[in-house]
């Protein structure tokens, strides 16, 4: 096996293998091999966008302590980061939103931990919407959704979500690995783009776990995809402008 070869297949529109991903993923972060693979992404990337980045800002409608036990996430009540709720009003939501298209960005996310009312989010997501500029893209991140949930998060002025099946999912988390599956072929059949990532990326992955959801994350056919990694985080965020 040879990363020129396998970079000559990529751009030949073939998928690589679990096994190519994984020789890939093995080589050093420093070597001539991975700075090659970085050199072909970043020219994909750029001939995909035209060389043109996107900004995507987020505002969270709320701040809680969540039951699912997702251990990578501040909002999980096992982590007892977040100990009591916080909400935004419809006005503070769309304060915040404003904010973020007048700043430039070229897609408003609107966060809520998995268990924030539905009806709730649907309404505060409509007085949004009909604050926003029509050109404006709305992004919604939020827990698992049916069919006809999803049709309703389209309704209330949605371009897409975001959505991801994370590392370890149903080991270091409390949710359902179909549920997450099932959640993204409901947004898709509901006319939803799905942006997603390899995610939270730590220490611990092996490259075996990282190609089988980078295989995956392709799979579907995502408006866009990428890895993140984790990020630890200090008491500081509960400073943040938006909740101080
Ligand atoms: S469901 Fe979402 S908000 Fe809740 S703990 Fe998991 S990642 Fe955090």
């Amino acid at each position: 096996m040879r990363v020129d070869d396998l970079i000559e297949k990529s751009r030949d529109g073939s998928t690589l293998s679990r096994e190519e991903l994984i020789y890939l993923l093995g080589f050093p972060p420093d070597s001539p091999e991975t700075y090659q693979v970085l050199a072909e992404a970043n020219r994909v990337s750029k001939e995909l966008s035209g060389s043109r980045a996107e900004v995507h800002a987020q505002l969270a409608l709320n701040l809680a302590p969540c039951p699912s036990r997702c251990l990578f996430c501040s909002f999980a009540h096992i982590n007892d980061v977040f100990t009591e709720e916080i909400k935004l009003t419809p006005e503070q939501a769309v304060a915040y939103a404003k904010q973020c298209e007048a700043d430039g960005a070229n897609a408003v996310f609107v966060m809520t931990t998995a268990v924030y009312p539905f009806e709730e989010f649907l309404e505060i997501s409509q007085e949004i919407r009909r604050n926003l500029k029509p050109e404006t893209v709305l992004i919604a991140n939020v827990g698992d959704q049916s069919l006809k949930n999803a049709r309703q998060v389209r309704d209330a002025g949605y371009a897409g979500v975001y959505h991801a099946l994370r590392l370890r999912e149903g080991t270091d988390t409390s949710l359902s690995p179909e549920a997450r599956k099932e959640s993204i072929r409901n947004f898709q059949e509901a006319g939803l783009e799905v942006g997603t990532c390899v995610e939270p990326v730590g220490p611990e992955h092996t490259n075996e776990e990282l190609a089988v959801m980078i295989l995956y994350t392709g799979s579907f056919n995502p408006s866009y995809s990428g890895s993140a990694r984790r990020i630890a985080i200090c008491a500081c965020i509960r400073l943040t402008p938006q909740w101080s």
